[in-house]
């Protein structure tokens, strides 16, 4: 496997992926950390969940989620599961520009 270098756009922080295409030494892809991403998208969901008459308690609930028919629950957790990976992954609503 390849590495190809990420950095975060908001804090600079870096970090490597691995990847089948062969990058250069000085190739590197924007991205954002973990905590930067959580910042980030945090709002926007918290909006999104007020609007649709949930509390917003995304990333806030930890194991003790009630709130069983939210349709983020299961982001929320897996949300947990990724943050020890390495890498996290844009979600559409953040990378399409969809009227909030
Ligand atoms: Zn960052």
């Amino acid at each position: 496997m390849k590495k190809l270098r990420v950095k975060c756009m908001k804090c600079g922080k870096e970090w490597e992926k691995e990847t089948s295409v062969s990058w250069g030494p000085d190739d590197f892809t924007s991205s954002l950390c973990h905590p930067c991403f959580r910042e980030v998208i945090s709002p926007i969901i918290h909006k999104k969940q007020l609007r649709e008459g949930n509390f917003d308690c995304f990333g806030k609930s930890g194991d003790d989620c009630d709130q069983i028919q939210c349709k983020y629950k299961e982001w929320c957790f897996h949300w947990e599961e990724t943050e020890k990976g390495t890498e996290p992954e844009l979600p559409t609503m953040y990378s399409t520009s969809s009227p909030m």
